[in-house]
């Protein structure tokens, strides 16, 4: 029998195609090479010769201009050629977006500042991955989601390269409330709506008209996600944040005690407007800081660690240093042991409890 990973597959691709692969089962790799030809990955350019290699969970496709061919060493899931792709259309607003850091570098203004809506598993990532591609392609420096302002007005190139912002698949509801407060306070030039009509339509109904919202088709080469990928793929996120992927990296582990830690949560219970004292909305109880006793239901939670010296600062608009995750909570030592980036001791700033949690099992 033929090793497995021994096949080789070629794929001879005319211009303006796409070659789409898969790959699900644990232990298997699949290396690409470009044979011939000019070719790209999600906007990263492919250099001939070189192997690139893929593992399980890799949902790839490689497009070409031009026209080229590559090379597959190993057992694909799911491997096909697509001649329809909306290549051509992201290009575009690409090209609309290069224009205006053109404009913003000649008069000294600030780039396209361009959000990306949509809902679950349609591209969203993978489009602002092409677009900052094409951005940093051109010698641009563009910013990606987390932005810190101040960066912006400091940095001349970061300034007229703008910023694109990714967002999550949170449409409905107080999901597009929040969808638009973002759009307001980044103060967005541009919304590239993938795939949802309705939801397009929306954004050119409640977007002042500064606000060019753009529809644009989802790529039929995007894979859904079932929840139980989903959660693997934020676990997966969480493990190369403290362990690294390629290049590994080793956390430290100490304990904290419950007196010295200054632990809040962001957000409380929302209140009947009648019980809210004067001239506060029930809204601003969301952003609201609220102390948090430490106990055993921190367990496996991560913690932002904020950059804010004390609670009295505004913790709500100051950057995070990082995250640690509480992976012990020795309740009659009064203790809690974290994973850190960082050695021992924690910044003596405030640390914010989230929901989002955590195994180690390392
Ligand atoms: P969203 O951000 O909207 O949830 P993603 O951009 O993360 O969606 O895409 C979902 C998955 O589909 C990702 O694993 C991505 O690599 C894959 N994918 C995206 N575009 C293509 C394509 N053209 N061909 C093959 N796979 C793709």
């Amino acid at each position: 029998m033929a090793d497995e990973k021994s096949v080789v597959q070629e794929f001879k691709l005319d211009p303006d195609c796409e070659l789409r692969f898969e790959l699900e089962s644990k232990n298997e790799k699949v290396t690409l090479e470009l044979k011939n030809g000019l070719a790209e990955v999600f906007g990263t350019e492919l250099v001939k010769g070189k192997k690139y290699e893929f593992t399980a969970g890799a949902k790839v496709a490689v497009f070409t201009w031009q026209g080229c061919t590559i090379e597959l060493v190993g057992k694909t899931d799911v491997s096909y050629v697509a001649k329809e792709t909306p290549m051509g259309l992201y290009l575009n607003c690409h090209a609309a977006m290069e224009r205006m850091r053109e404009m913003a570098e000649k008069d000294d203004t600030r780039g396209p500042i361009t959000m990306i809506v949509g809902p679950c598993d349609v591209g969203k990532s993978t489009l602002c991955r092409i677009l900052l591609n094409y951005a940093v392609r051109m010698g641009r420096r563009p910013i990606f989601v987390d932005l810190d302002v101040d960066r912006l007005q400091a940095n001349k190139k970061a300034k007229a390269s703008g910023i694109v912002i990714n967002t999550c698949g949170w449409i409905k509801g107080e999901g597009y409330k929040l969808l638009t407060h973002a759009a307001q306070a980044f103060e967005v030039d541009a919304i590239l709506v993938l795939d949802q009509e309705r939801l397009y339509n929306e954004l050119v109904r409640d977007m002042p008209d500064f606000v060019k919202v753009v529809f644009l088709p989802k790529s039929g080469g995007v894979v859904e996600r079932s929840q139980a990928q989903r959660s693997e793929a934020r676990d997966q996120g969480v493990r190369e944040y403290f362990y690294g992927s390629r290049t590994p990296l080793y956390p430290h582990s100490f304990e904290v005690k419950w007196n010295e830690a200054r632990l809040y949560k962001i957000g409380a219970p929302v209140l009947p407007a009648s019980c809210m004292p004067l001239g506060m909305k029930a809204e601003d109880n969301l952003t609201k800081l609220v102390a948090v006793t430490p106990g055993p239901s921190l367990l496996h939670h991560l913690l932002s660690v904020s950059f804010a010296d004390s609670p009295e600062d505004d913790v709500v608009q100051t950057n995070v240093a990082g995250f640690v995750c509480v992976t012990n909570v020795d309740v009659e030592r009064q203790t809690f042991t974290v994973l850190s980036p960082q050695p021992r001791p924690l910044p003596n700033t405030v640390l914010l409890l989230s929901d989002i949690q955590f195994m180690d099992s390392h």
